[in-house]
């Protein structure tokens, strides 16, 4: 296994963009999930008994070859889907049974998103992308903050600030996978979940994501990153790897 590669420079400092921390309980605990695909008669078994612990603050590299069940787990993970069987807590609460609007609410509260293929709407500045999740839930503000100012200071975070006002068209790849992890921290989540979120970029920028995520880990975010590549996961501090739904390895590293 490759290294893990240097510390880089920590991203502006993050004081109130995390949510202050809630002890006794990690936060994602899965116990025996499993995930069956109906497909007219055929039945995919693509998750198989998944016991999974996340304490607050890890860092966590899932790997496993194509069709092995990333995706599938980083969906449950992440309420976009529920498991055919086991429970999920997220945070401490059970989420297995909650019904679509509920897992909707769950996601914006709880959960960022940063996709392979970055996901931005193309009409909208980097401001109004990253302000958008504050729409749907405005009490998260503090005191008079408005969106902006808060999606200002999520683009601060991960170095963006001078680029607040460009359309998703007028950015590099690096620039907008950036773009969709300010999104992804606007609402304080309690994890970022990344499935390949440098799949579609070179390797420079690639590693200067994952410097970013390093940095966001290191001042508290708890991270959970899909990728098949090596010097991609070497950044996590724990690499779980998937086999045919099940979990044949999660190895804690230096
Ligand atoms: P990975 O992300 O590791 O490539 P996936 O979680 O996407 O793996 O897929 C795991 C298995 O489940 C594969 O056999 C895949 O074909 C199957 N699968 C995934 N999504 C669906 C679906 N919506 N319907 C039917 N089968 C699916
Ligand atoms: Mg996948």
């Amino acid at each position: 296994m490759a290294s893990a590669p240097a510390p880089s420079e920590a991203p502006a400092d993050l004081a109130g963009v995390t949510r202050s921390p809630v002890d006794g309980h990690a936060v994602v605990e899965t116990r025996e999930v499993s995930k069956v695909y109906h497909m007219g008669d055929v039945e995919v078994q693509a998750l198989k008994g998944v016991s999974l612990t996340v304490e607050r603050g890890e860092f966590v590299a899932i790997m496993g070859a194509s069709g092995s069940g990333k995706s599938t787990l980083m969906g449950i993970l992440g309420c976009l889907d529920r498991p055919t069987s086991g429970t999920y807590l997220l945070d401490g609460e059970d989420v297995s049974e909650l019904d679509r609007d509920e897992l909707a609410w769950v996601r914006n509260q709880r959960i960022g998103f940063v996709f392979q293929s970055f996901n931005l709407l193309p009409r909208m500045t980097a401001l109004k992308n990253v302000a958008l999740p504050l729409l749907y839930s405005p009490e998260d503000l503090e005191g008079d903050e408005t969106p902006e100012e808060r999606a200002l200071a999520a683009l601060e975070t991960v170095g963006l600030a001078e680029r607040v006002h460009h359309r998703p068209k007028e950015l590099s790849g690096g620039q907008q996978q950036r773009v969709a992890m300010a999104r992804a921290l606007v609402n304080r989540p309690a994890i970022i979940l990344a499935d390949e979120p440098t799949g579609n970029l070179d390797s420079r920028s690639g590693q200067e994501i994952m410097a970013i995520l390093d940095g966001l880990n290191r001042q508290g975010v708890t991270m959970v990153v899909v990728t098949h590549e090596d010097d991609i996961a070497a950044w996590a501090r724990r690499v779980v790897r998937l086999h045919d739904g099940e979990i044949v390895l999660d190895e804690v590293r230096r």
